[in-house]
């Protein structure tokens, strides 16, 4: 199976929009999508700007129809994992998903580094269960603005809950990503969602002009319909995890974005009962076989939250933070502020979150966070 499903390059130089589809095998709708895109754009030769790769995540999992062979391809994006990969070759018999994620960086690499523009990505998924589509995005002013070009509910700090994503070890190098979950794995309106995405997102990168999007107003409201009903920004808030051992069984009947009181029976586990430690959404509620996390929490941001954390953001409000009791920066990690939750008596994750900081981890009462680093700039290069 190819990588590459295939590029466009057009007469102008401009951005760059790489799609990866696919990084969980058992999701064809992706590559589908982008077949039928990259075709149209081929047939139709309107003017493009810059240029629009379709790259495959899992090329084994996905000939076999599975999540993954051997581990999940997107708990891998490390920043440990990935600098030992470019160090060791591969002996024995490799891992399924070690060659995949070898290739893949090689492919991301090398449109990296000839990238002439800016760059953005988009992941796409699908899910076991019904659900409305949505969006995933790192918490970047960058991310923010690209996602809001879409019409459909936004979930933020789920990367931040999760080790190892694509989109979150991409975020790091300074692009501009968004996740993508459009429904149910073999709906035929999951397709039709993302290919949806995909025409939004060249009108958004203005690498096609908005009426050289086919049918762009009619998919805006298709998708805008298909997400009815959810808060527009949720952000998640805590993550259930689990392992094989634990025989995690969801409670049935929960949907993506249901409200949830807080104590309310979620799931049974090995040592019982699982409920609700905090009143919100029900997100990503596990119903297949595979995966490592039984569901999320989450609440919904207003948007005057939003706006604050961005003003705050842009006034670099964050340099004062060391001033703070219980705050220091980090002696080697000039990025990292290490903060004691002891003395830090206000909601300092809360607060550290609005100020464009993300956790990196906890160590009993240290909470090491870090800023990221291309909040509101790209880096000078790739
Ligand atoms: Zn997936």
């Amino acid at each position: 199976m190819e990588r590459v499903v295939g590029r466009f390059r057009g007469a102008s130089p401009g951005p760059v929009l790489i799609v990866v589809s696919a990084m969980h095998g058992n999701e064809p709708a992706g590559p589908e999508a982008c077949r039928r895109v990259l075709e149209r754009i081929e047939k139709d030769r309107a003017v493009f700007r810059g240029e629009i790769v379709f790259l495959i995540g899992n090329t084994r999992a996905l000939e076999v129809g599975a999540r993954f062979v051997e581990k999940d391809l997107n708990r891998v994006w490390t920043p440990e994992q990935v600098r030992a990969l470019s160090r060791t070759t591969v002996t024995g018999t490799p891992v399924a998903e070690d060659l995949e994620q070898v290739e893949l960086l090689r492919e991301l690499d090398s449109v990296l580094a000839s990238a002439a523009g800016p760059v953005f990505l988009l992941d796409l998924h699908t899910s076991s269960a019904d659900g409305r589509p949505f969006l995933t995005v790192g918490d970047t002013l960058r991310n923010q603005a690209f996602a809001r070009r879409f019409p459909l509910p936004k979930i933020l700090g789920l990367e931040e809950q999760v080790d190892g994503s694509l989109l979150e070890y991409l975020n790091n190098r300074g692009l501009v990503t968004l996740g993508v979950e459009a429904g149910r794995h073999d709906a035929p309106e999951s397709s039709e969602h993302l290919e949806s995405v995909l025409w939004l997102a060249l009108a958004a990168t203005r690498q096609l002009a908005s009426a050289d999007a086919p049918d762009r107003s009619r998919r805006r409201k298709r998708l805008a319909r298909a997400a009815s009903g959810v808060p527009p920004v949720v952000e998640v808030r805590h993550r259930h995890p689990i392992s094989p051992r634990d025989h995690f069984r969801m409670e049935p009947g929960f949907a993506n974005f249901d409200p949830i009181e807080r104590g309310q029976l979620l799931a049974r586990d090995v040592r019982g009962e699982i409920r609700a430690p905090e009143a919100g959404l029900v997100l990503l509620p596990l119903y297949q076989g595979q995966g490592n996390d039984g569901f999320f929490l989450g609440r919904e941001v207003r948007p005057v939250r939003l706006r604050a954390s961005a003003a705050l953001r842009r006034l670099g409000i964050g340099r004062l933070l060391p001033a703070l009791p219980g705050v220091r920066r980090h002696p080697v990690r000039r990025q990292v502020l290490v903060v004691d939750t002891r003395l830090a008596r206000w909601r300092s994750l809360e607060i550290l979150r609005l100020l464009g900081y993300r956790k990196l981890r906890r160590q009993g009462a240290l909470l090491l966070v870090s800023r990221r680093r291309y909040d509101l700039t790209p880096p000078d290069s790739y």
